[in-house]
């Protein structure tokens, strides 16, 4: 069986990744490398920050010693945020820091902040001009190998609603209404989440790669 280290301490994003790959392989994340080293996110993409991320830990993986059980030991590592148009597709790859730029440019800052700061900036652009996308980019790459890691991209397309709206999900879910939906991710929950969002579509593609790791 594949072993798959997920490059993250978020347990939402952890959860999804799971839930979406299914049962047929090991999972770890960094919470199960207390001693691995952290990525400095400086990437000014998507990809880039995702390949930075698992090439890392796929290279401290292969100095430690790791029960493997026969099979693979892989990496994925996810990064992904929110596009909006009317703000020229910010805050993009700086998502999980948009509110803390200000004062502590490389803080994250907290959901609440950060959906805050987003819908001040929107207020008084009518719906129609509310259109944004989430992104995600998997990267994946084999302990062991030397090739970069594989990347796989998936996009969710929908609106940012006026004022945030369910308790489900994490980050932006609140505000992000996708489309075809009348609800906002929070609200639809995990299982409708897992079906249409830019990671679930990302992960799709990332599955056939991890059945030739
Ligand atoms: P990352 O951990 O550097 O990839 O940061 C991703 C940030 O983008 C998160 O902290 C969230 O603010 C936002 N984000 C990414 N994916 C989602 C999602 O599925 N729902 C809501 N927010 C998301």
């Amino acid at each position: 069986m594949t072993t798959l280290v997920i490059a993250t301490r978020n347990h939402h994003k952890a959860r999804e990744i799971r839930a979406v790959l299914g049962d047929g392989l090991r999972y770890l994340t960094l919470n199960d490398f207390p001693g691995a080293p952290t990525t400095v996110e400086d990437a000014d993409t998507f990809a880039g920050n995702a390949a930075k991320k698992a090439d890392s830990l796929a290279r401290w993986l292969a100095e430690q010693p790791i029960a493997r059980e026969g099979g693979a030991l892989c990496v994925l590592a996810d990064d992904s945020g929110l596009e909006v148009d009317a703000l020229d597709g910010a805050p993009g790859v700086v998502s999980a820091r948009f509110a803390a730029l200000d004062s502590a440019p490389s803080a994250n800052a907290t959901d609440i902040d950060n959906t805050a700061k987003l819908l001040r900036l929107l207020h008084g652009v009518s719906t129609p001009n509310r259109t944004a996308r989430f992104r995600c980019v998997i990267a994946l790459a084999t302990v062991g190998q030397t090739r970069p890691p594989r990347l796989f991209e998936g996009v969710c397309e929908g609106l940012i609603l006026d004022a945030a709206r369910g308790a489900n999900g994490f980050g932006y879910d609140p505000v992000f209404q996708p489309l075809g939906y009348t609800e906002s991710f929070a609200e639809l929950g995990e299982p409708v989440k897992n079906r249409i969002s830019h990671r679930a579509r990302a992960l799709a593609q990332a599955a056939r790669g991890l059945e030739a790791p």
